[in-house]
């Protein structure tokens, strides 16, 4: 285990004394595996942000990448082929079946279940969305095999085990983990934790086609309808590019306009620190850290936050921060870029002014 406040030590070779020889048994498994998940067509982003770092790990093996389609026959597979070759899969195996059109755990679980069984990967991983945690643990529990999840970091160690990195005691210490007895090793990581693959165009590889053997009668679980979530304010903190967050430093919650004021200014999102999620200042879904969505923007702007580790870890990947804080002590200012100490009730509006002025809004 390794202090996360400072930069998490490559975990290769890191067993020591636990360091041994892979069973015969494992020979047969082989390749990274990305589940694709696609729901109504569309691929989540973080299947295309394990794709990249499935590469790196497929390279550091010499095996093949591969992506793992599931959906109803169409458009929707045709397209998520085709990206998967650009973010850089070598091959494709993919279940097409109509009683795929809408994610059931019975389904997916009985899909990849036959699918891993027959083709063996060395490593498969999932994203840790609400999807991809149900998938994960259900197929885990059905293969028998160990589960790492909500994982912040990846690698090969020495003896071609994957090293799955992940926070733990609260977030205070950095556990690394390894799946020595089972294969495959499984893995979920939280979207925006990995960054996104640059896509390259032109590249190709095969189609390897599954069936999935499923009678609807068989099912136990029915799709009646759905719903699309029209009470969400559409929060899509973690693919904002400007993120504007405020913490208890503002006082109440009153204060947080003008943190929104900003915010709607910069055509920033917006999010709090846990502890005014937890007063009721701000829903759950604008949680930014360990707990809550993790964020990469462009800029990250944080008034009134101590810095603590478990909202370091959800900012960190931001590429610039600028934080505000009354405190020229506060742990914020140990790790961002550029630091305004003062009072945020006065230095948010003054900002939010002059980027008005400014951008003649
Ligand atoms: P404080 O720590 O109280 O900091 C307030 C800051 O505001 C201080 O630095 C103060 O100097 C400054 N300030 C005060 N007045 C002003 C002013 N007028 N102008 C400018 N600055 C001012 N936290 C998260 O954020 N996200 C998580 O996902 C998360 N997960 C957690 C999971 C676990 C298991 C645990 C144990 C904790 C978790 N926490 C999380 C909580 C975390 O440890 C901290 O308690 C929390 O981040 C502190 O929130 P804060 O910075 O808003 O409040």
């Amino acid at each position: 285990m390794s202090n996360p406040k400072t930069p998490a030590a490559a975990p290769a070779g890191g067993r020591g004394a636990a360091k041994k020889e892979l069973p015969e048994r494992f020979q047969s498994y082989k390749n990274v595996w990305v589940f694709i998940e696609m729901e109504r067509g569309k691929v989540h982003s973080v299947s295309w942000e394990l794709l990249g770092e499935g590469r790196k790990l497929a390279d550091k093996l010499g095996v093949e990448l591969a992506a793992v389609i599931m959906g109803p026959p169409g458009e929707g597979i045709t397209h998520a082929i085709n990206d998967s070759w650009a973010y850089g899969a070598d091959l494709a195996y993919v279940i097409a079946d109509p009683l795929l059109t809408d994610y059931r755990n019975q389904t997916f679980t009985k899909g990849l279940n036959d699918l891993v069984n027959t083709h063996q990967p060395e490593i498969l991983l999932l994203g840790a969305s609400t999807l991809g945690r149900d998938l994960a643990g259900s197929l885990a529990t059905t293969l028998k095999t160990g589960l790492t999840a909500d994982c912040t970091e990846l690698a090969i160690d020495d003896d071609r085990c994957l090293a799955a990195t992940r926070p733990t005691f609260g977030g205070t210490l950095l556990c690394t983990i390894y799946t020595l007895n089972f294969r495959p090793q499984m893995a979920t990581v939280r979207p925006r934790v990995m960054a996104m693959p640059e896509r390259t165009e032109g590249r190709s590889g095969r189609v390897i086609e599954f069936p999935l053997n499923m009678a609807e009668e068989n099912i136990i679980t029915k799709v009646l309808d759905f719903l699309p979530d029209v009470t969400s304010d559409k929060v899509n903190l973690a693919y904002a590019d400007v993120v504007v967050a405020g913490g208890l430093g503002l006082g109440s919650p009153a204060n947080f306009k003008l943190v929104t004021d900003l915010a709607e200014v910069l055509g920033a999102d917006y999010g709090g620190s846990r502890p005014t999620i937890q007063k009721g200042w701000l829903p759950a879904d604008r949680q930014i850290g360990q707990t809550g969505k993790t964020i990469r923007p462009k800029l990250y702007i944080a008034a009134g936050i101590s810095g603590a580790i478990q909202h370091r870890v959800g900012v960190e990947g931001a590429d610039m921060i600028l934080a505000i804080n009354a405190d020229p002590n506060a742990t914020i200012f140990e790790f961002a870029h550029y630091g305004i100490v003062g009072d945020a009730l006065q230095i948010l509006p003054a900002l939010t002014a002059a980027f008005r002025e400014r951008l003649g809004k």
